[in-house]
C-alpha cells in the first residue's frame, strides 16, 4: 500500500521527497493532471518579461529525475477525479484506481475570472502555469500588443504589470479594493501607485470588472488582459470528500498538515496554516509555506512525528526593482483581528548619506495592551528583504517593541547605517506609546 500525493509542484514534490528520507522503502506515488512537474511557478512574470529565456528554465526536476534518484513513481497526465477514503483509493479521469494507505492532498490554487463574460477571449491570459507564460510571450512576440490591462494588483499582478511594461506595453492595473499588494495600509498603497506611476504604469483602485471587452477593459484600451484576480484553493476534490473545509475555503489541517480523515494530509495553497500573531487559520498562498508544509506532510504520512509552526504571513514584490515587503498585519487589518495597534511609520536611509544610503520606508505595528508587534513594512531598493526578515523573526518570537529596538544588528557602512531604519521605527513606535 502506497503513500499517494495528489499534485506535483511545491507542497506535492516536497513532501513526496520528505517521506522517502523517513522511510527508503515505502511506495511514494505522484499523481499530477499537468505535463511537467517541479517549477517554480514564481518566476513566470520573469519569463514573461524576457529576462528568463526559455520557460523550461524553471523546471528544477523531471518525473525521470524522481524515478531513478528518489524511487518516487511520478505521474503526469494523471487528473484525480475523485477520492475514497472509505476504500482508500483515488480514481484518475482515465478510470484507472490507485489504492492508498496514506495520502497527502497538494493541489494548489487556481486563478483567474472564468465566468466574467470575454474571459475566453483570446487576448485574456491568466498567469499561473508554465503553458500561460509561454502563450502569453508567444503574444506579445507574435501579436506586438501595445497596451495592456491588468485585473487584481496582488502580487502577480503588479508583477505582469512589470514585466509588460518592460516590453514596452502601456499598462493599466484595476483593482476592486482600495488596496494595492492585498494590504489594506493607505501609505503603503500610495507608495505602490507612486512607483508604478514613476514608470509610467497607472494603477486605478476602486474598480470592479464588469467584463472584458475585445480592446478595452472598463473604457481603458487593452490589447492583452491579465486576469490576476480570483485567486482560490483547489478543495473541490477534497471537499467532496468529506474532508474539512476552513472558514477561509481552504483546507483545514491540525499542525501535523492532516486533515479531519485519518491518514489524509493536506499542504500548500489548497490548505490552511495557523497564523503565529493571531493563533488562528489562516490563508496565505505562497511558495515558502508550501515548501514547508508540505515537508512536514510528507514526513507524518512516512511515521514521523513533525510539526508545522506556522506562518506570520511574510512576502516581498519587486516593483521597478523596489522592494515591497510585508509581514503581520497592517494598523487596519490588527484592529479588525482584535489587537489595540499603534503604529509608526519612518523614512530613513539604507546605508549612510555618504555611502550612497537610498531611502527606505518602515512601519511597525504593535499591539498597545501587550506591546507585543504585530506586523511591520519595508519599502526600498536596498535591503528590503534583509529587514523585512528580522521583522519576521520578531513576530515569530512574539517579541516586544521594547526588546526589539535592543536587538543587535550588524553595522559597516556598505551595508547598513549604524541605527538601522527598522530601530528607528522601534524608537518612534516607542514613543509613541509611551514608555
Ligand atoms: P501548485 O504549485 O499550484 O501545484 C499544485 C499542482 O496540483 C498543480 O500542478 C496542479 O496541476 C496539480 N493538481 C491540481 N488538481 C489536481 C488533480 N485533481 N489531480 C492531479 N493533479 C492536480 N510564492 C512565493 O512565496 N514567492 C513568490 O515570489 C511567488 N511568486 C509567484 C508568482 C506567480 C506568477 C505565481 C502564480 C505564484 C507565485 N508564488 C510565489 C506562489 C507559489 O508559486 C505557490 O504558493 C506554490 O506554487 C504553491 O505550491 P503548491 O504545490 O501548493 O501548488
Amino acid at each position: 500500500m502506497a503513500l499517494v500525493v495528489i499534485g506535483g509542484v511545491a507542497a506535492g514534490l516536497s513532501a513526496a521527497a520528505r517521506a522517502r528520507r523517513i522511510d527508503p522503502r515505502l511506495e511514494i506515488v505522484v499523481l499530477e493532471k499537468g505535463p511537467v512537474i517541479s517549477y517554480g511557478a514564481c518566476g513566470l512574470p520573469y519569463f514573461v518579461e524576457g529576462r528568463v529565456r526559455e520557460v523550461t528554465d524553471l523546471i528544477t526536476y523531471t518525473p525521470e529525475y524522481f524515478r531513478k534518484e528518489r524511487n518516487i513513481d511520478v505521474r503526469t497526465g494523471a487528473r484525480v477525479m475523485a477520492i475514497s477514503h472509505p476504500r482508500r483509493e483515488v480514481v484518475l479521469e482515465s478510470g484507472a484506481k490507485v489504492a492508498y494507505e496514506k495520502l497527502i492532498i497538494a493541489t494548489g490554487a487556481r486563478g483567474g475570472l472564468p465566468d466574467l463574460p470575454g474571459a475566453q477571449l483570446p487576448h485574456v491570459f491568466t498567469l499561473h502555469t508554465l503553458d500561460d507564460a509561454a502563450r502569453m510571450r508567444r503574444f506579445l512576440v507574435e501579436r506586438r500588443p501595445r497596451s495592456a490591462v491588468v485585473i487584481g494588483a496582488g502580487y502577480i499582478g503588479v508583477e505582469a504589470a512589470d514585466a509588460l511594461r518592460r516590453n514596452g506595453l502601456r499598462v493599466t492595473i484595476l483593482e476592486r479594493s482600495a488596496h494595492a499588494l492585498l494590504r489594506p495600509d493607505d501609505g503603503f498603497t500610495l507608495a505602490v501607485r507612486a512607483q508604478l506611476e514613476r514608470h509610467g504604469v497607472e494603477l486605478r483602485t476602486g474598480v470592479p470588472v464588469m467584463a472584458i471587452e475585445p480592446g478595452r477593459v472598463a473604457g481603458v484600451p487593452a490589447d492583452l488582459v491579465v486576469m490576476a484576480a480570483g485567486f482560490q484553493p483547489n478543495v473541490e476534490l477534497a471537499a467532496a470528500a468529506g474532508i474539512e473545509i476552513g472558514r477561509s475555503g481552504a483546507i483545514r489541517t491540525d499542525e501535523r498538515m492532516e486533515t479531519n480523515l485519518r491518514g489524509v494530509y493536506a499542504a500548500g495553497d489548497c490548505a490552511e496554516v495557523i497564523h503565529l500573531v493571531t493563533g488562528r487559520p489562516t490563508w496565505i498562498p505562497l511558495g515558502t509555506t508550501a515548501n514547508k508544509a508540505g515537508r512536514v506532510a510528507g514526513a507524518c504520512a512516512a511515521g514521523a512525528r513533525e510539526r508545522f509552526a506556522g506562518i506570520v504571513g511574510t512576502s516581498i514584490v519587486s516593483v521597478f526593482g523596489m522592494g515591497f515587503a510585508t509581514t503581520g498585519f497592517s494598523a487596519a487589518e490588527a484592529r479588525a483581528e482584535g489587537f489595540t495597534p499603534v503604529a509608526a511609520r519612518i523614512e530613513a536611509r539604507s546605508r549612510p548619506r555618504y555611502y550612497e544610503g537610498v531611502k527606505t520606508t518602515v512601519e511597525l505595528v504593535a499591539d498597545s495592551v501587550t506591546r507585543r508587534l504585530v506586523g511591520g513594512s519595508v519599502i526600498g531598493e536596498d535591503g528590503a528583504a534583509g529587514r523585512i526578515n528580522v521583522i519576521a523573526t520578531a513576530l515569530h518570537a512574539r517579541m516586544r517593541v521594547d526588546e526589539f529596538e535592543q536587538l543587535d544588528l550588524a553595522y559597516s557602512p556598505p551595508f547598513t547605517p549604524v541605527w538601522d531604519p527598522i530601530l528607528i521605527a522601534a524608537q518612534q513606535l516607542i514613543k509613541e506609546m509611551g514608555a
